[in-house]
């Protein structure tokens, strides 16, 4: 700037202080007082406003602060900073904090000193509140009107066009604006403030620590620390009972023995104040918040600062509040989801997910070297369930779990896997085949009556399992499911063979259906004879696969493999036509009489399509099906009842007859038997084989034979082999037989010869 310049620069400035200072003038005075009459009331305990004068005239300094002196804006006084030089007012802004207005001279050290200190100001110091006065010495140098907007500069004036009067309203404009950009600031702070509290606060696994969590968020939603409590009423209220004591700041809380009773006073009363009234209490620095929990369950949440609590706090506190009543909520609902994730909703233990989740959590902390994981399967629960009714079917479920959790407690767990399924995980020492088979050895009891169960088991041991909990569950299933094939009520442990012949298994099926499409399957028929007569009565249709490479594949490997695989519903159509066949052709060759036997597996006998399928085979076959005898297991009896009795009433409306095959073996219910309208019992081979050896007198058989008696059904036993097998079984009053001694699965023509050479039977 030139030296002329400096001085006429100079001289005006005094000149405007001069004029500040002491500008008396009436008009000017009533202005003022009006001015000052709107300011409201004083707020002794509010900080006054921060203004920082930024001159390098000593005089503009004090012709300012004289000028508003004792003055008050919103209720706040005015305190002053002086730095007289852009240097120095860049070192006081980066030392203090919340200056609301800046006056700032444009020329100083330089021409554009005061430019460059803006600047600075909002780009540097990222100050974006602090508004800014510029003052000029004259107009030449106002900025350019870029420099105003970009800098976000409140106003520019000349410092004579600021008198006293003036200068107090422009001053009043920027601590407005000031404060309002502070309040949006910290609306904007305050409300993503906010949603971080609600992300720890839904972040919290019991509600111990969820009522902590919102005492600490409420406490640290301002720059000063709030005391906080947090309390319930007692749910459902009892008149006189206090409220309890969730959580506190520790200053609050050191003042109690933790309970609501010993909180000082002040904290106290509004407390229950709240509660009582289910509404907000406000007080000048203390505000307790109705939180309204879920299921009735209200809180009380009081805060408390150490000055009044502005509006904009009162705000963000009420809506807190309502965060907190919407967290609360959802975490009730999140534990409730995650609970129902993985428990059992029939007998509230842990569900399949959760022994999973456990499997792996076990392996990833401290692994599972030297764990077990079993699966336990109830034999027949089916059958249960339909003979005793569902209720008791589920009471009895509970009592296994219940025996289950008492026999093995944690570290072990007990799950349910489905329907009668469940899993445990625990010690090899805990958890073992004999410990396993001890729970079921006593009967259970329900509505005092003592149910006998058995169950099978699968287990794996899990050493070197690296926190597969499916995988592992998937071993545990072949080996339980390859016990059930063969050995009901008994156990195995998983081995790697198990897998490689389910592989086997697979292409096993693969071959069959091959054989099917090449039409490679054969029926052979075993002759059954009257132990009375003496003669041939019937034949059973039994089925055959040669095998392609040697060895013929028995039908008790290969028809559970077509069940599982489905391919059982095409395979028993082609044998109910090839049966059909060969009873026409019997019948042509005078075996008219000769009573066909069909074995039907479950699978078919569920099928939708079962009737309508016998319709269309004995219509195309147009054989009387007075001379058809189709074999069901009693594993029928695991189908609904209604269903079952419908089925076979319908099939019996076709003239045709019912046998129970294997009869004996399974859950064989009296009562139940004796409502469905069945023919024949085919008494299981197994308690024929004994009979007659090492001095067995046929007890057994004995039971069995006369248990189908009491149902008046006619007996025809399996297996007979040997001569005195037969004898027994006719002192025993069994009516027909078949068997190895007798006579063996033999083909459709071996079979014509065989009649034609034994019309009178087979003679012992
Ligand atoms: P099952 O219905 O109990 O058939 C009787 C089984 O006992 C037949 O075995 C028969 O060969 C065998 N057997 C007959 N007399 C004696 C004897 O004196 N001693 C001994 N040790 N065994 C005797 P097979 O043919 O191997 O059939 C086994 C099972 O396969 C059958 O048991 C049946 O459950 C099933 N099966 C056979 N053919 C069919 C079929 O066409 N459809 C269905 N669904 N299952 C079939
Ligand atoms: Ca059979
Ligand atoms: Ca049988």
């Amino acid at each position: 700037m030139p030296a002329e310049l400096v001085v006429e620069v100079a001289a005006r400035v005094r000149e405007t202080a001069r004029i500040m200072a002491t500008s008396q003038h009436t008009d000017e005075l009533i202005h003022w007082a009006e001015e000052s009459k709107v300011q409201g009331p004083v707020s002794p305990d509010l900080p006054p406003w921060r203004v920082l004068i930024v001159d390098d005239d000593q005089d503009v300094h004090q012709a300012t602060e004289f000028a508003l002196k004792h003055q008050l804006i919103q209720g706040r006084a005015l305190h002053f900073l002086n730095a007289h030089s852009a240097a120095e007012a860049q070192h006081l802004l980066r030392q203090e904090p919340d200056i609301a207005v800046v006056l700032l001279d444009v020329v100083m050290e330089s021409e554009h000193a005061g430019l460059e200190l803006v600047r600075t100001i909002r780009e540097e110091l990222g100050l974006e509140a602090v508004r800014i006065v510029l003052r000029t010495g004259q107009p030449g140098y106002a900025p350019e009107m870029e420099a105003i907007r970009d800098y976000d500069i409140n106003d520019y004036k000349t410092k004579t066009e600021l008198t006293r009067n003036r200068l107090y309203s422009v001053l009043t404009t920027a601590i407005r604006s000031y404060r309002q950009i502070q309040a949006l600031n910290s609306q904007r702070a305050g409300l993503s403030q906010l949603a971080e509290s609600s992300n720890r606060l839904l972040q919290q696994d019991t509600l111990e620590a969820f009522f902590q969590q919102t005492v600490t968020e409420a406490a640290s939603l301002f720059a000063s620390p709030l005391q906080a409590a947090l309390c319930a009423r007692a749910s459902p209220p009892v008149n006189g009972e206090p409220p309890r004591l969730l959580a506190a700041t520790p200053g609050l809380l050191a003042a109690t023995d933790g309970s609501f009773s010993t909180l000082p006073g002040n904290v106290r009363e509004p407390l229950q104040a709240c509660l009582s009234q289910r509404s907000h209490q406000q007080k000048t620095d203390t505000l307790a918040l109705y939180v309204r929990g879920p299921e009735s369950a209200p809180l009380g949440l009081l805060v408390q600062a150490e000055q009044a609590l502005t509006r904009d706090q009162l705000n963000l506190l009420h809506l807190f509040a309502a965060q907190v009543a919407t967290c609360f909520e959802n975490l009730t609902l999140l534990k409730r989801l995650r609970r129902s994730a993985f428990t059992d909703p029939l007998l509230d233990i842990p569900n399949r997910s959760s022994l999973i989740v456990s499997i792996n959590e076990k392996a990833r902390q401290d692994g599972l070297e030297g764990w077990v994981l079993a699966l336990l399967d109830i034999d027949q629960f089916a059958v249960v369930n339909h003979v005793l009714g569902y209720r008791t079917g589920d009471q009895l479920l509970h009592a296994v779990a219940r025996r289950l959790q008492q026999q093995f407690p944690a570290p072990a767990l007990v799950a349910r896997l489905g329907s009668d399924t469940f899993g445990l995980l625990g010690p090899k020492e805990h958890i073992s085949l004999p410990t396993l088979q001890r729970c079921f050895r006593n009967a259970f009891n329900v509505n005092e009556q003592a149910h006998r169960l058995s169950a099978s088991f699968g287990l794996v041991r899990l050493d070197g399992v690296a926190g597969q909990g499916e995988e592992a569950l998937r071993s545990a299933h072949i080996a339980l499911k390859r016990v059930q094939e063969r050995d009901r009520g008994q156990g195995l442990y998983y081995h790697e063979t198990m897998a490689s012949e389910i592989r086997s298994r697979v292409s096993l099926v693969e071959e069959l259906r091959k054989a099917m499409a090449d039409n490679r399957l054969c029926l052979t028929y075993q002759p059954q004879l009257s132990l009375i007569s003496g003669r041939p009565i019937g034949v059973e249709a039994l089925i055959r696969w040669p095998g392609e490479h040697g060895d013929p594949i028995p039908p008790s490997v290969f028809i559970p493999l077509a069940e599982k695989a489905g391919l059982i519903i095409e395979l028993g159509e082609w044998v109910l036509r090839e049966a059909c066949h060969a009873q026409r052709e019997l019948a042509a060759a005078g075996h008219g009489d000769l009573r066909m036997g069909v074995n039907v597996s479950v699978k078919q006998f569920e099928h939708p399509d079962f009737i309508a399928m016998l319709d269309r085979v004995l219509s195309d076959t147009g054989i009387d099906p007075a001379h058809l005898e189709l074999e069901i297991t009693e594993s029928v009896a695991a189908l609904d009842p209604e269903r079952l009795t419908q089925l076979l009433t319908n099939l019996k409306a076709r003239g045709l007859s019912l046998a129970i095959d294997d009869f004996g073996t399974g859950f064989s219910s009296l009562s139940y038997l004796h409502r469905l309208p069945i023919d024949r019992l085919k008494v299981d081979r197994s308690f024929i084989q004994q009979l007659g050896q090492d001095g067995d007198r046929g007890e057994i058989a004995r039971v069995v034979i006369s248990l189908g008696k009491t149902l008046q059904l006619v007996l025809i036993a399996e297996g007979v082999e040997r001569a005195n097998q037969a004898e027994f079984l006719r002192e025993l009053g069994c009516d027909e037989v078949q068997g190895f001694y007798f006579a063996r699965p033999m083909k459709r023509a071996h079979l014509q010869h065989w009649l034609q050479e034994h019309p009178l039977g087979v003679s012992h």
